[in-house]
């Protein structure tokens, strides 16, 4: 039976975790999937239990899970612990993306057609709406390379990227692409950087084993050019680990919408972790305004990438797309004068929709 560890953290997420988990129930009963969930503590939520934001319990629970769906940490009432290493965002979220092996990072960057409007671009490019899909290496390259140091008026950052790190990554992405539009597009920086050339012959050889996948390359410069240019063009996108963390917030914020943007973090295997973009958004918490949106859609990728459940993944996406037609809106996404819902109705305008779509099918 599927185990999947739900940790709610801070702020928001309580609120926006709950919806999603009431969503993974609706679909397991529909699509008979035998799933058990089981909540545990992160966070400053945990640090306030236990003294730690990722007590070994909740480590533990994760490791022997199947998947991991997350909501946010951390917080103004956190920001200052002593020692830093105990602070909600470096002492659970680096600590947890390190044990739980998850190298691939998978962001969807997706702009609903009725949402265009949102969209940081001018409206003649996104009326169409958007879905790029950007990999990225989560584990190598300069953030993690040795020799790192700062000293003396001298600071060293190193590159390395081994050939075993891109071919696992690459794979990642064609599974991914070859699940789509069957177009994959590299991106390095081949014409300067060594890594890059090892990354672009890397990702050649791996592509010969799909061949039903169109690849091409790009240097990184002009594909943050792209981006902004003429978005249409890209489908997947699989890039280095300081290349992605760059692009994939340059194609989030495309959409317009912090509060629509889900994320898998993934490890060996099928195991994940899945979480929405955004923080714990203090500003709003307790309030009941937040949108839960992002983080269905990470229940949705769950479903699709630790659980093989495509339809049931498919069902969701379905679901939420169809209360956006339906105009609704939570505030973030609201255009000005429009009326919104709270976090609760949203979450249960889902689960209507994905009951109706079920009842239909
Ligand atoms: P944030 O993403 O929490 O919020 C930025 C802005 O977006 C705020 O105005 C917030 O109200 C809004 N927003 C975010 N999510 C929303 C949603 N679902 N619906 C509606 N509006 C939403 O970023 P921040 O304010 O810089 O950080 C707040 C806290 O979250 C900090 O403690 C930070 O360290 C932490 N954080 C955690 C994560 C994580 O858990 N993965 C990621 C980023 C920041």
């Amino acid at each position: 039976m599927p185990k999947i560890i739900v940790l709610a953290g801070d702020g928001i997420g309580p609120e926006i975790v709950a919806e999603a988990v009431k969503i993974l129930d609706c679909v397991a009963d529909r699509f008979e999937i035998d799933l058990q969930t089981e909540e545990a503590l992160v966070g400053g939520a945990a640090y306030d239990a236990t003294g730690h934001p990722l007590p070994p319990e909740t480590l533990e629970l994760c490791r022997n899970s199947d998947a991991v769906l997350l909501g946010a940490v951390g917080g103004p009432r956190y920001d200052a612990i002593e020692p830093p290493e105990l602070r909600p965002e470096r002492g659970a979220l680096l600590p947890l993306r390190k044990h739980l092996g998850l190298y691939a990072n998978l962001r969807p960057a997706i702009l609903y057609p009725v949402l265009a409007g949102a969209s940081s671009l001018r409206a003649d490019l996104v009326t169409e709406g958007l879905d790029i899909l950007v990999v990225r290496e989560l584990t190598g390259g300069l953030y993690f390379g040795q020799p790192k140091e700062n000293k003396n008026g001298r600071a060293v950052d190193t590159c390395v990227y081994t050939k075993p790190e891109i071919e696992r990554i690459a794979h990642r992405a064609f599974l991914a692409a070859r699940s789509r539009s069957k177009r994959l597009c590299s991106v390095d920086k081949a014409n300067v950087l060594e890594t890059s050339r090892l990354w672009r012959a890397t990702v050649h050889e791996v592509a010969e084993q799909y061949p039903d996948v169109e690849l091409s390359d790009m240097l990184v410069d002009n594909c943050a050019m792209q981006l902004v240019r003429d978005p249409r063009q890209f489908d997947v996108i699989v890039t280095e680990n300081l290349f992605g963390d760059i692009l994939s917030d340059e194609a989030a914020m495309l959409t317009g919408s912090l509060g629509m943007l889900p994320s898998a973090s993934l490890g060996q295997g099928t195991f994940g972790l899945y979480e929405p973009c955004h923080g714990s958004a203090p500003d709003i918490a307790g309030k009941g305004v937040a949108n839960p949106l992002a983080t269905i859609l990470s229940a949705a990728m769950l479903l699709r990438y630790s659980l093989d459940c495509e339809d049931a993944a498919a069902a969701v996406e379905q679901a939420v797309a169809d209360v956006l037609a339906d105009g609704l809106r939570t505030p973030d996404i609201a255009a000005a004068g429009e009326a919104t819902v709270g976090t609760r109705e949203m979450g249960e305008a889902v689960l209507d929709a994905l009951t109706m779509d079920m009842a239909r099918d």
